[in-house]
């Protein structure tokens, strides 16, 4: 099965991936976690990045067209925060019409915008193993101290209040066009994202199964 989750920044998205990946077997892609790997790394293709990352800006589209084609190597995997607008849709759906294949299902997680502010100002990330904190809804037992590795939580550049803004401006200008070319080829669904993480993922597996995405 191959899969795309889309939503803006702080909707869940990577959580719901992790989910999804689990109980189907698939392979997740994440593209705001590449880049970040390679930002961190220092190697060129983080340099090249970063600045648009620092901004809230999407990255050019040749660029990441060239992380998706190197990443693309699996039968079934799920897309996380990629494609982020209609030219990277089409260039997908190119990549993959050469290898003979498509896509099941564009998952959309629509959420409020005053829970995405509350989740991305309130997020704090683990600077060594990843793992995300919430400060009221799933705070690590020691202040500032992740839970599995004992680092420093720290806030991620992007998830500061006038970045946010400018991720979520990025989303909408974005999300009208990719949405069209999905309902277009019929595999648009569309989930209520403001429910707690067990709800949106039985939304999201009652979806696939009426759409024979899944058999179970
Ligand atoms: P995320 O963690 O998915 O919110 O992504 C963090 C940042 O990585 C974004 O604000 C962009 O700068 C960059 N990025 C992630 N995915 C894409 C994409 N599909 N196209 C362009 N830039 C991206």
């Amino acid at each position: 099965m191959r899969l795309i989750l889309f939503g803006a920044p702080g909707s869940g998205k990577g959580t719901q991936a992790d989910i999804l990946a689990k109980e189907f077997n698939l392979r997740k892609i994440s593209l705001g976690d590449i880049l970040r790997q390679e930002v961190k790394k220092g190697s060129d293709l983080g340099a090249r990045v970063r600045q648009y990352m620092d901004k809230g800006e999407l990255v050019p589209n040749d660029t990441v067209k060239e992380v998706i084609d190197a990443n693309l190597t699996d039968d079934n995997f799920i897309l996380d925060g990629y494609p982020r607008n209609r030219k990277q849709a089409e260039s997908l759906d190119s990549i993959l019409r050469e290898k003979n294949k498509s896509i099941d299902a564009f998952i959309y997680l629509d959420v409020s915008r005053n829970i995405i502010v509350d989740r991305l100002s309130k997020r704090r990330v683990c600077k060594k193993c990843g793992i995300n904190y919430h400060l009221d809804t799933m705070p690590p037992e020691k202040d500032n101290i992740c839970d599995n590795c004992g680092s420093e939580l720290i806030q991620r550049d992007d998830d500061k209040p006038d970045v946010i803004k400018k991720r979520w401006d990025v989303f909408l200008e974005n999300s009208k066009g990719i949405f069209d070319f999905y309902k277009q080829k019929g595999i648009f669904i569309s989930i209520d994202g403001d429910k707690k993480k067990e709800e949106v993922f039985k939304q999201v597996k009652e979806k696939l199964r009426d759409r024979k995405a899944i058999l179970d």
